[in-house]
């Protein structure tokens, strides 16, 4: 396998020291050691030097990872298992030897633009979509995730902004950001022809608004480390909320419910961003923290997984929906899709709640 003197890098400094095992929410959920970041790193150390064919098995094993980032937060060699996930994926992808249930989803990508092979939005998240098409200075960049999966959700974040009183385009042919393409095959050139089609169209406008954190990270990272000349000013959906709360265009009642976070693990670790959504939640009613709070986030949701393991998914998140209610919270607040969507099907005991939902229900009007 060809791959970059980095990742060989990354694979071959693991000590195997176990010190991530217990991180991985992967592997907490299926209890099996193939899912840490040492055994992979072992097993693709094999594979490196010759020793061991890059079997279906193993290419199973390199998708059963959810890219969430923990173990190399928390890696005492500073290595960084996702890095060298990603360009096995890329390598695969060029010999071939992508598994045939990836594969399905990278051909929606290039065929219908996202890995839902959708085309249609729902008929309320047209019409407010429409109402904005007029182009202003400020983009909502809602993303496939949110357009395809969570309509009612992206309408209310529309709905929000216009409660703020302030002009903004939300496109209704939204180019996909790429980040499901770069998560399912790394860095090829179809990763990069979307990309470049998402930056055309956000260069036209001074500043984007960005809904999904998995958007944000390819957004706020990826185009500017690959020089794809990005010139908008990007800002996050939680931290665009807090600037409209603090600059007193959106005004909140505060309530008495107990309200926990649940951290975007891509927010949290990717983006450093932990406590715009905080500040907005404490402004609206109490502020209870999950044990596992900010960089020490867990996973509760992940959309591309829930497509080819969703028994994976759905433990990972009962696990994590037990620290939750350890808080003490009536109220999960959460900021991404995946985790909207997978903690309201396994957290029926909780209020599973946008933070849009929340500034809505806590907005003062007039
Ligand atoms: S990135 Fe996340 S899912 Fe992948 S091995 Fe590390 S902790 Fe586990
Ligand atoms: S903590 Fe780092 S060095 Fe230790 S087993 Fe995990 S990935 Fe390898």
């Amino acid at each position: 396998m060809n791959l970059s003197e980095k990742s060989r890098q990354n694979i071959d400094s693991c000590r195997f020291c176990w010190m991530c095992r217990h991180i991985c929410p992967i592997g907490n959920a299926t209890g099996q050691e193939r899912n840490t970041a040492r055994a992979r790193a072992m097993i693709l150390s094999m594979v490196n030097r010759g020793s061991v064919e890059l079997t279906p098995d193993i290419m199973d094993n390199i998708y059963e990872c959810a890219c969430c980032s923990a173990c190399t937060c928390d890696c005492v060699a500073g290595r960084d298992p996702v890095e060298f996930v990603r360009e096995v994926r890329r390598q695969a992808a060029f010999d071939q030897k992508t598994p045939a249930y990836i594969m399905r989803l990278i051909n929606n990508c290039m065929e219908s633009g996202n890995m839902y092979g959708a085309s249609e939005l729902d008929i309320q998240l047209k019409a407010a979509i429409s109402a904005h098409e007029a182009r202003t200075s400020l983009l909502l960049y809602l993303g496939s995730d949110a357009r395809y999966q969570a309509s009612e959700d992206a309408v209310n974040a529309i709905h929000l902004l216009e409660k703020a009183g302030i002009s903004f385009t939300v496109l209704l042919r939204e180019p996909d950001s790429g980040a499901a393409m770069e998560y399912l095959a790394g860095g090829v050139e179809e990763t990069s022809r979307m990309m470049k089609e998402a930056v055309a169209a956000m260069n036209n406008f001074d500043t984007v608004i960005i809904y999904e954190p998995f958007d944000a990270k390819v957004i706020c990272r990826e185009y500017r480390e690959w020089n794809l000349g990005l010139t908008a000013r990007t800002q996050t959906f939680p931290a665009f909320i807090n600037t409209l709360l603090k600059d007193g265009k959106l005004a909140v009642t505060r309530g008495k419910e107990k309200v926990t976070y649940q951290d975007p693990y891509i927010l949290a670790r990717e983006l450093n961003e932990t406590e715009n959504a905080r500040e907005v939640i404490a402004a609206c009613g109490i502020l209870c923290e999950t044990m596992n709070n900010r960089k020490n986030t867990v996973l509760a949701g992940h959309l591309i997984m829930a497509q080819y393991r969703p028994d994976i998914i759905r433990l990972a998140t009962e696990r994590r929906l037990v620290e939750n209610r350890a808080s003490g919270a009536s109220v999960v607040v959460v900021s991404s899709v995946a985790e909207k969507i997978a903690m309201s099907q396994e957290g029926k005991e909780f209020r599973v709640i946008t933070l849009e939902e929340l500034v809505l229900m806590h907005l003062k009007e007039g």
